[in-house]
């Protein structure tokens, strides 16, 4: 549950893994549905809401990703992107988050109503640029390639991404990592490194410590969302320590997905009692009904965490973001020092 306890709220905060897709408010996609007439299940907050958030445990994360359809299908306009962009950066300024990287998926996002790619980055661009002005805060942008739109669509992302390496720090590898085989996308990531960009890759999300393994030989990423399941292989948070990968966790969305048993069988305290570097995030906030507060609740009053502990993670999502220094440092000196 979102939560706005000040114990949380107050701490100025860093967010490094967010899905621009699943950050959707419900009133927006019932304005969005009513101005471009699509069809929604309902037209009342409360009741559509049981349509797009996921609540409960599911039984995996592909039953997730199946639950981003009308999501998908709100993103009409380059304006209503835009839009969508502003209101979540609005979100972040209400949880004190002062450092933020947003991540979408350009082709999955955009292709339904096939829109212009450049059309969107500029409506996002403006939002950002009004976010970090009127909220003081550091935002970057991640281009996300997502597994299953396949290999030519990454090397499209890719080349995409580069050639906005000026607004885009970064390009991730999404989407269910155990149906489709990495082999097919670790050319293109590897040409989005040689060409300046950062590089994350989700894995070990509800796949076994071996991907993890296997994604840091394939693919030398600067970080991982998720990774939670290097924990059962000390091999794999042997590499992710000693090659100071960054973890994008985001405990919430592991327990909806099944990803994790209970809650409380979360691994980040003991990843972080182990010396990996552990960031803590929220992944969805719109669709799994969460916030960074709220998963800030979780690390300190179910999984054990101090507030200290919480504190190091900031840093860790700091000293690892893929926002420019000259734009973040000046925030971490004004309100995390
Ligand atoms: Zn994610």
């Amino acid at each position: 549950m979102k939560n706005f306890d000040p114990k949380y709220n107050d701490i100025p905060k860093t967010e490094i893994h967010c899905h621009l897709e699943g950050a959707i408010r419900t009133q927006t996609i019932i304005d969005v549905a009513r101005e471009y007439n699509i069809s929604l299940p309902s037209y009342e907050v409360a009741e559509l809401d049981r349509h797009v958030k996921v609540l409960d445990q599911m039984r995996d994360l592909q039953a997730v990703l199946e639950a981003f359809d009308i999501f998908q299908r709100s993103i009409t306009s380059p304006a209503v992107f835009e839009r969508i962009a502003w209101e979540l950066f609005e979100d972040c300024a209400k949880q004190n988050i002062k450092l933020f990287e947003v991540r979408f998926s350009p082709d999955w996002a955009f292709h339904g109503h096939n829109l212009n790619w450049d059309a969107c980055l500029e409506g996002l661009l403006r939002a950002q640029e009004r976010a970090e002005r009127e909220f003081d805060m550091a935002i970057g942008i991640i281009a996300i390639t997502s597994r299953g739109m396949g290999a030519e669509s990454c090397v499209r992302t890719v080349d995409w991404a580069i050639r906005h390496r000026k607004h885009i720090q970064a390009v991730d590898l999404a989407d269910g990592e155990l149906l489709y085989p990495a082999a097919d996308f670790v050319k293109p990531i590897l040409k989005a490194r040689d060409a300046g960009l950062k590089v994350t890759i989700h894995t070990g999300e509800d796949t076994p410590a071996s991907y993890v393994i296997e994604t840091i030989k394939n693919f030398k990423p600067d970080r991982i969302g998720h990774g939670i399941h290097s924990i059962e292989d000390m091999k794999a948070v042997e590499m992710l320590i000693e090659k100071r990968i960054t973890l994008e966790v985001n405990p919430w969305s592991n327990y909806l997905t099944n990803s994790v048993p209970t809650i409380e069988a979360h691994p980040l305290k003991r990843l972080f009692d182990l010396g990996v570097r552990v960031t803590i995030n929220s992944d969805d906030p719109e669709v799994l009904e969460t916030n960074v507060n709220n998963e800030y609740r979780i690390a300190h009053e179910i999984l054990g965490m101090s507030m200290e502990d919480i504190q190091t993670c900031n840093r860790f999502a700091f000293e690892s973001s893929f926002i420019d220094p000259a734009k973040t440092k000046p925030i971490w000196e004004k309100y995390f020092q």
